[in-house]
Protein backbone atom coordinates (compact mmCIF):
# COMPACT_ATOMS: atom_id res chain seq x y z
CA UNK A 1 0.00 0.00 0.00
CA UNK A 2 1.00 3.64 -0.70
CA UNK A 3 1.49 5.13 2.94
CA UNK A 4 3.61 7.58 4.38
CA UNK A 5 3.34 11.34 6.25
CA UNK A 6 4.14 14.81 6.24
CA UNK A 7 7.66 15.64 6.41
CA UNK A 8 10.08 17.93 6.55
CA UNK A 9 12.73 19.24 4.27
CA UNK A 10 14.72 20.97 6.59
CA UNK A 11 18.30 20.75 5.02
CA UNK A 12 17.49 20.23 1.63
CA UNK A 13 14.35 18.96 0.23
CA UNK A 14 16.35 15.50 -0.50
CA UNK A 15 16.54 14.65 3.48
CA UNK A 16 12.98 14.06 3.21
CA UNK A 17 13.44 10.81 1.56
CA UNK A 18 15.68 9.31 4.27
CA UNK A 19 12.97 11.11 6.99
CA UNK A 20 10.28 9.24 5.25
CA UNK A 21 11.70 5.95 5.45
CA UNK A 22 12.58 6.51 9.22
CA UNK A 23 8.94 6.59 10.06
CA UNK A 24 8.18 3.46 7.32
CA UNK A 25 6.84 5.79 4.76
CA UNK A 26 7.12 4.88 0.87
CA UNK A 27 4.88 8.09 -0.12
CA UNK A 28 4.93 11.44 1.68
CA UNK A 29 4.16 15.16 1.57
CA UNK A 30 6.60 18.07 1.78
CA UNK A 31 6.08 21.82 2.26
CA UNK A 32 8.93 23.84 -0.48
CA UNK A 33 8.77 26.29 2.37
CA UNK A 34 7.18 27.56 5.72
CA UNK A 35 3.57 27.74 5.01
CA UNK A 36 2.63 30.51 7.12
CA UNK A 37 4.46 33.44 5.23
CA UNK A 38 4.85 34.23 1.60
CA UNK A 39 8.13 32.29 1.32
CA UNK A 40 9.06 30.40 -2.62
CA UNK A 41 10.58 27.32 -2.67
CA UNK A 42 14.28 27.58 -2.47
CA UNK A 43 15.95 24.27 -3.87
CA UNK A 44 19.31 23.81 -5.90
CA UNK A 45 20.17 21.69 -8.64
CA UNK A 46 21.52 18.94 -6.69
CA UNK A 47 19.36 18.47 -4.23
CA UNK A 48 16.70 18.74 -6.87
CA UNK A 49 18.36 15.67 -8.63
CA UNK A 50 18.73 13.80 -5.25
CA UNK A 51 14.66 13.70 -4.93
CA UNK A 52 14.32 12.84 -8.22
CA UNK A 53 16.51 10.14 -7.66
CA UNK A 54 14.78 8.90 -5.03
CA UNK A 55 12.34 5.73 -5.24
CA UNK A 56 9.80 6.93 -3.08
CA UNK A 57 6.35 8.29 -3.98
CA UNK A 58 3.99 9.42 -5.29
CA UNK A 59 4.90 12.65 -3.53
CA UNK A 60 2.56 15.85 -3.04
CA UNK A 61 3.56 19.52 -2.58
CA UNK A 62 1.45 21.18 -0.06
CA UNK A 63 0.56 24.45 -0.87
CA UNK A 64 1.32 27.75 1.71
CA UNK A 65 -1.78 27.92 4.04
CA UNK A 66 -2.13 31.91 3.15
CA UNK A 67 -3.14 30.90 -0.98
CA UNK A 68 -6.86 31.71 -1.17
CA UNK A 69 -8.07 30.76 -4.10
CA UNK A 70 -11.37 31.78 -3.42
CA UNK A 71 -10.62 35.61 -2.17
CA UNK A 72 -12.36 38.23 -3.73
CA UNK A 73 -9.03 40.37 -3.24
CA UNK A 74 -7.17 41.42 -6.00
CA UNK A 75 -3.98 41.60 -3.91
CA UNK A 76 -4.51 38.42 -2.07
CA UNK A 77 -5.31 36.75 -5.96
CA UNK A 78 -2.23 37.90 -7.08
CA UNK A 79 -0.33 36.82 -4.28
CA UNK A 80 -2.16 33.45 -4.43
CA UNK A 81 -1.18 32.64 -8.16
CA UNK A 82 2.41 33.47 -7.46
CA UNK A 83 2.82 31.00 -4.53
CA UNK A 84 0.74 28.49 -6.24
CA UNK A 85 2.85 29.02 -9.68
CA UNK A 86 6.19 28.98 -7.81
CA UNK A 87 4.41 25.62 -6.13
CA UNK A 88 3.16 24.21 -9.33
CA UNK A 89 6.81 24.83 -11.05
CA UNK A 90 8.89 23.16 -8.07
CA UNK A 91 7.08 20.10 -8.84
CA UNK A 92 7.74 19.69 -11.91
CA UNK A 93 11.29 20.25 -11.28
CA UNK A 94 11.18 17.53 -8.15
CA UNK A 95 9.40 15.35 -10.32
CA UNK A 96 6.56 15.61 -7.73
CA UNK A 97 3.50 14.41 -9.44
CA UNK A 98 1.00 16.80 -6.36
CA UNK A 99 0.54 20.11 -5.49
CA UNK A 100 -2.37 20.08 -2.75
CA UNK A 101 -4.22 23.08 -2.16
CA UNK A 102 -7.11 24.55 -0.12
CA UNK A 103 -9.98 26.36 -1.71
CA UNK A 104 -9.54 29.40 1.23
CA UNK A 105 -12.07 31.12 2.03
CA UNK A 106 -14.75 33.48 0.37
CA UNK A 107 -14.51 36.57 3.78
CA UNK A 108 -18.16 38.01 2.81
CA UNK A 109 -18.41 37.72 -1.02
CA UNK A 110 -20.81 34.34 -0.97
CA UNK A 111 -20.30 30.57 -2.00
CA UNK A 112 -20.70 31.14 -5.46
CA UNK A 113 -18.80 33.93 -5.98
CA UNK A 114 -16.12 32.33 -4.06
CA UNK A 115 -16.20 29.24 -6.33
CA UNK A 116 -16.39 31.26 -9.55
CA UNK A 117 -13.13 33.13 -7.86
CA UNK A 118 -11.25 29.77 -7.35
CA UNK A 119 -12.02 28.57 -10.44
CA UNK A 120 -10.68 31.56 -12.30
CA UNK A 121 -7.79 31.96 -9.97
CA UNK A 122 -6.67 28.41 -10.58
CA UNK A 123 -7.42 29.17 -14.63
CA UNK A 124 -4.51 32.23 -14.15
CA UNK A 125 -1.84 28.67 -13.47
CA UNK A 126 0.57 27.63 -16.06
CA UNK A 127 0.54 24.11 -14.56
CA UNK A 128 3.47 21.46 -16.37
CA UNK A 129 2.36 18.71 -17.79
CA UNK A 130 3.15 16.27 -15.77
CA UNK A 131 1.83 18.03 -12.56
CA UNK A 132 -2.07 17.86 -11.27
CA UNK A 133 -3.29 20.28 -8.86
CA UNK A 134 -5.35 18.49 -5.91
CA UNK A 135 -7.95 20.50 -4.63
CA UNK A 136 -8.27 19.28 -0.40
CA UNK A 137 -11.30 18.85 0.87
CA UNK A 138 -11.66 21.08 4.10
CA UNK A 139 -13.40 21.53 7.57
CA UNK A 140 -15.49 23.93 6.52
CA UNK A 141 -15.08 26.86 9.67
CA UNK A 142 -15.91 30.18 8.77
CA UNK A 143 -16.92 31.23 5.60
CA UNK A 144 -14.35 28.16 3.90
CA UNK A 145 -15.09 26.57 1.21
CA UNK A 146 -14.75 23.08 0.07
CA UNK A 147 -16.31 21.37 3.30
CA UNK A 148 -19.27 20.21 1.00
CA UNK A 149 -18.07 18.03 -1.75
CA UNK A 150 -20.40 20.23 -4.44
CA UNK A 151 -17.72 22.57 -3.87
CA UNK A 152 -15.24 20.80 -4.95
CA UNK A 153 -17.07 19.78 -8.08
CA UNK A 154 -18.18 23.05 -8.86
CA UNK A 155 -15.07 24.58 -9.36
CA UNK A 156 -14.00 21.57 -11.26
CA UNK A 157 -16.51 22.18 -13.45
CA UNK A 158 -16.22 25.86 -13.53
CA UNK A 159 -12.61 25.83 -14.36
CA UNK A 160 -10.79 24.63 -17.62
CA UNK A 161 -8.12 23.42 -15.59
CA UNK A 162 -7.86 19.77 -15.51
CA UNK A 163 -7.83 19.33 -11.72
CA UNK A 164 -8.46 16.11 -8.83
CA UNK A 165 -9.03 16.20 -5.31
CA UNK A 166 -7.46 14.90 -2.05
CA UNK A 167 -10.16 14.31 1.15
CA UNK A 168 -8.50 14.98 4.39
CA UNK A 169 -10.84 12.35 6.67
CA UNK A 170 -10.29 14.39 9.37
CA UNK A 171 -11.96 17.86 7.47
CA UNK A 172 -14.22 15.68 5.56
CA UNK A 173 -15.67 14.03 8.87
CA UNK A 174 -15.91 17.33 10.69
CA UNK A 175 -17.47 19.10 7.33
CA UNK A 176 -20.65 16.51 8.41
CA UNK A 177 -19.55 13.16 6.28
CA UNK A 178 -19.68 10.21 8.63
CA UNK A 179 -16.45 8.07 8.75
CA UNK A 180 -16.76 6.08 11.53
CA UNK A 181 -18.32 2.83 10.77
CA UNK A 182 -18.07 0.38 7.62
CA UNK A 183 -21.61 1.78 6.45
CA UNK A 184 -20.67 5.75 7.04
CA UNK A 185 -17.83 4.97 4.64
CA UNK A 186 -19.59 3.15 2.34
CA UNK A 187 -22.30 6.17 2.30
CA UNK A 188 -19.31 8.97 2.36
CA UNK A 189 -17.77 7.62 -0.42
CA UNK A 190 -21.11 6.73 -2.70
CA UNK A 191 -21.70 10.77 -1.87
CA UNK A 192 -18.26 11.59 -2.83
CA UNK A 193 -18.77 9.21 -5.95
CA UNK A 194 -22.09 10.89 -7.24
CA UNK A 195 -21.15 14.50 -6.30
CA UNK A 196 -17.47 14.32 -7.72
CA UNK A 197 -16.47 11.15 -9.38
CA UNK A 198 -13.99 8.85 -7.72
CA UNK A 199 -11.79 8.94 -11.09
CA UNK A 200 -10.63 12.60 -10.03
CA UNK A 201 -9.90 11.38 -6.45
CA UNK A 202 -6.25 11.15 -6.49
CA UNK A 203 -5.06 11.40 -2.95
CA UNK A 204 -5.93 10.80 0.93
CA UNK A 205 -4.66 12.85 3.96
CA UNK A 206 -5.70 9.69 6.80
CA UNK A 207 -5.84 11.73 9.99
CA UNK A 208 -8.32 10.96 12.67
CA UNK A 209 -10.21 13.67 14.26
CA UNK A 210 -10.35 14.82 17.39
CA UNK A 211 -13.48 16.84 17.44
CA UNK A 212 -17.06 14.92 16.20
CA UNK A 213 -18.58 14.86 12.89
CA UNK A 214 -20.02 17.65 11.88
CA UNK A 215 -18.38 19.95 14.03
CA UNK A 216 -16.43 21.78 10.93
CA UNK A 217 -13.58 21.57 14.06
CA UNK A 218 -9.61 20.87 12.39
CA UNK A 219 -7.38 19.06 14.68
CA UNK A 220 -6.18 16.32 13.90
CA UNK A 221 -6.09 12.92 15.93
CA UNK A 222 -3.97 9.83 15.83
CA UNK A 223 -5.08 6.86 13.34
CA UNK A 224 -7.93 5.14 15.41
CA UNK A 225 -8.13 7.31 18.96
CA UNK A 226 -10.59 10.47 17.56
CA UNK A 227 -13.93 10.28 16.71
CA UNK A 228 -13.55 8.19 13.22
CA UNK A 229 -11.80 5.47 15.03
CA UNK A 230 -10.38 1.65 14.64
CA UNK A 231 -13.82 0.52 12.19
CA UNK A 232 -13.63 3.91 10.53
CA UNK A 233 -10.22 3.80 9.61
CA UNK A 234 -10.47 0.11 8.48
CA UNK A 235 -12.77 0.65 6.48
CA UNK A 236 -11.12 3.80 4.08
CA UNK A 237 -8.13 1.75 3.90
CA UNK A 238 -9.53 -1.38 3.06
CA UNK A 239 -11.88 -0.14 0.57
CA UNK A 240 -12.33 -1.58 -2.61
CA UNK A 241 -12.28 2.01 -4.52
CA UNK A 242 -9.64 3.63 -2.14
CA UNK A 243 -7.29 1.16 -1.40
CA UNK A 244 -4.85 1.88 -4.23
CA UNK A 245 -4.37 5.37 -3.46
CA UNK A 246 -1.94 7.17 -1.55
CA UNK A 247 -2.44 7.27 2.07
CA UNK A 248 -0.60 10.79 3.75
CA UNK A 249 -0.60 11.12 7.32
CA UNK A 250 -0.35 14.51 8.82
CA UNK A 251 -1.31 13.15 12.80
CA UNK A 252 -0.05 14.90 15.61
CA UNK A 253 4.08 14.89 16.44
CA UNK A 254 3.83 16.85 19.26
CA UNK A 255 2.83 14.14 22.31
CA UNK A 256 5.76 11.58 21.59
CA UNK A 257 3.54 9.09 18.96
CA UNK A 258 5.06 10.13 15.76
CA UNK A 259 4.28 9.37 12.41
CA UNK A 260 6.00 5.96 12.93
CA UNK A 261 3.44 4.66 15.44
CA UNK A 262 0.57 5.81 13.58
CA UNK A 263 1.65 4.30 10.15
CA UNK A 264 2.27 0.69 11.80
CA UNK A 265 -0.89 1.08 13.07
CA UNK A 266 -2.61 2.15 9.26
CA UNK A 267 -0.95 -1.48 8.07
CA UNK A 268 -2.18 -3.03 10.80
CA UNK A 269 -5.76 -2.10 9.76
CA UNK A 270 -5.28 -2.92 6.49
CA UNK A 271 -4.14 -6.18 7.31
CA UNK A 272 -6.82 -7.32 10.09
ZN1 LIG B 1 -4.18 20.82 3.94
ZN1 LIG C 1 -4.91 17.70 5.09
Amino acid sequence: MHVGAHVSIADGVDNAIGREEDVGGNCGQIFTASPQVWAGPDIDDEEATRFREGELGPWVIHASYLVNLATPKDDLREKSIASLQDECDAAAELGIEYVNVHLGAHTGAGVENGLDNAASTIDELDIPSDVTLLVESDAGSGTKLGDEFAHLAAVRDRSDTDIGFCLDTAHTFAAGYDLSSPEAVEETVAAFDDTVGLDDLHCFHLNDSKHACGTNKDEHAHIGEGEIGDAGMRAIVTHDDLRELPFVLETPTEDGRGFAWNIDRVRELRAD
